[in-house]
């Protein structure tokens, strides 16, 4: 390795080891000072009074509101009923029986002290869930009766209290306008179409994040723009542990920038390839192709097909979870419609995206078989590694041609790969009705726990050390040339503005808090009085 690789992954594996706390400017508290609640006005004025999105989805109104309700004695039951509910969902299979019970003994009995009345109709009900399938959303009824209460006189005597002003505060400072300033950059991660990937962390916090630069020239020159600013959208509608967050996207005078969830283990491709033998142990190909299927499942909910499947496109996190990423494909399904478009990369697409047919998710389940199968070869199904055969040719065996399945497919995984590469998408798994619960079912997934995977909870067979750099050394990866010839004039400015839209709330928001910055911040007067910052 060269001297310049060794400096630059030394600069970003200090800092990732400094992540958080350490990694803050000096300057960290200015940076996110608290404007005066007078100066809030307009924007509490213009928030929508909208229960759901500001007390349970967004981070920092969520805990605001919790720190209002436990500085209310009539609220504290509710409150503690809430955390047990909440505590609940992290429990192994085993332990559910018996935690659910005790949440029954403390919140539901006349006699506890407390007892929180408007539940206690659901006690049967919740008796019976428990006896008979205590791994079933045993309390969402209860849950809901929660919410539905909290949601009315609270709600609106929160909005009254200073809770509610500091969450203003926070707002106003998530809506500052972003620009490279905001951060400290390292070293080159990868390439993309349309630009560079960088290391770099948030000066007011520490985080770490991936920052994915499309150059407004080679935007420009190849039409690029519907592609980033699609990939952008969808990115901030998405709110997935198994999808990347985008964090802030902003521009500069030659690119625009979308700061991305740092992925620091590498991707699949590397790991199948660049470690050892290709292809991968059983367990790992058991653990990635199932988070993937959460990855996708939740993408599919929201009608999004994701259309650019493989290896490259799966990154693993310093845990060695992954997640899914480079979105620039994903289609929004209008009215559940099927689309049309080829689109995807030569060797991954599936035989109706080829044939210009009409698809929906079965182009994904397809992706997933060829996902599948290739960390289990060790090469992908359709051709060798390094081969590069000819756009007809790949077509021809898409379409035509059965994949081979070698001595290293278990019954199960071929079994699995056999139906997810189905040539006719109404056969396919997957495609069937219930989507991602059908491939689930396969017996090839049995010994995962889906609940527990899907709340984070299943450890990774694999961790990355933390000492290592998983991506090619800078030198090897290609600089980016400037385009020539490319004049950027008014009407690319609409388009820059569109996509210059700041920070995303859900991300932000979970950063100050899993970076302390909202800990060490949030703090009102003595004896729970307003801070001078919010005093009127
Ligand atoms: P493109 O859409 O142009 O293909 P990608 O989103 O795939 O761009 O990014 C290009 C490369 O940058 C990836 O192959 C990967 O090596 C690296 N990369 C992208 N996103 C991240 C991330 N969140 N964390 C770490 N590396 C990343
Ligand atoms: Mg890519
Ligand atoms: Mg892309």
């Amino acid at each position: 390795m060269e001297i310049e690789s060794m400096v630059a992954n030394s600069a970003l594996v200090r800092a990732r080891e400094d992540g958080g706390s350490k990694g803050r400017s000096y300057k960290w508290k200015e940076l996110l000072r608290f404007p005066h609640i007078s100066q809030c006005v307009a924007l509490a004025m213009n928030t929508e009074r909208d229960y759901y999105s500001l007390c349970v989805k967004q981070p920092i109104g969520k805990s605001l509101f919790q720190l209002f309700c436990r500085s209310r004695p009539d609220l504290q039951n509710y409150m503690s009923l809430l955390d047990a509910l909440g505590t609940f969902e992290t429990k192994s299979d085993e332990e559910r029986k018996g935690f659910g019970t005790s949440i029954i003994q403390r919140f539901f009995s006349s006699q506890s002290n407390q007892y929180v009345s408007l539940v206690q109709r659901h006690e049967q009900s919740c008796i019976q869930s428990l006896e008979h399938d205590p791994c079933g959303d045993v309390f969402k009824a209860c849950r809901e009766d929660l919410h539905q209460y909290l949601s009315g006189k609270p709600f609106i005597q929160y909005q009254d209290s200073m809770f509610f002003d500091r969450f203003i505060q926070w707002k106003m400072v998530e809506r500052q306008p972003i620009t490279k300033q905001a951060f400290r950059q390292y070293r080159l991660l990868g390439k993309g179409g349309f630009g560079e990937v960088w290391a770099c962390q948030v000066r007011a916090s520490g985080m770490m994040y991936a920052c994915k630069k499309l150059e407004k020239t080679h935007v420009k020159k190849r039409k690029g723009e519907g592609l980033a600013l699609n990939e952008k959208q969808i990115l901030e509608t998405l709110d997935s542990r198994f999808v990347v967050n985008l964090a802030y996207a902003y521009e500069t005078k030659s690119a625009l920038c979308m700061v991305l969830t740092m992925m620091s283990g590498g991707d699949l491709k590397f790991h199948i390839y660049n470690i050892g033998q290709p292809g991968l142990e059983k367990d790992r190909v058991q653990f990635y192709s199932a988070e993937v299927c959460c990855g996708l499942s939740h993408l599919h909910q929201k009608s999004i097909v994701y259309r650019d499947l493989k290896p490259e496109n799966i990154l693993l996190d310093d845990n060695g979870h992954i997640r899914i990423s480079d979105l620039g494909l994903a289609v929004r399904l209008s009215e559940g419609q099927p689309v049309r478009g080829r689109v995807g990369t030569v060797g991954y697409m599936a035989p109706e995206v080829i044939g210009h047919e009409y698809y929906d998710m079965s182009a994904d389940w397809w992706g997933l078989g060829c996902l599948i199968y290739e960390m289990t070869a060790g090469r992908p199904p359709f051709h060798e590694y390094r081969e590069c055969p000819k756009a007809s040719e790949m077509e021809r065996r898409i379409r035509n041609e059965k994949e081979e399945y070698g001595g290293r497919f278990s019954k199960h995984v071929k079994d699995l790969c056999s139906l997810l590469l189905r040539k006719d998408p109404k056969q396919r798994l997957g495609c069937q009705g219930p989507g991602a619960w059908e491939v689930k079912a396969h017996p090839f997934f049995r010994s995962i726990n889906f609940r527990m995977m899907e709340a984070g909870l299943v450890e990774p067979p694999f961790k990355p050390d933390p000492r290592l750099v998983y991506c090619n050394d800078v030198q090897d990866i290609e600089e980016f040339t400037a385009v020539r010839g490319v004049t950027l004039d008014r009407t690319d400015s609409d388009f820059y503005a569109m996509f210059n839209t700041g920070s995303v709330p859900i991300t932000w928001q979970n950063e100050m808090i899993e970076t302390g910055c909202f800990r060490e911040l949030n703090i009102f007067g003595p004896a729970g009085s307003r801070s001078p910052d919010l005093d009127w």
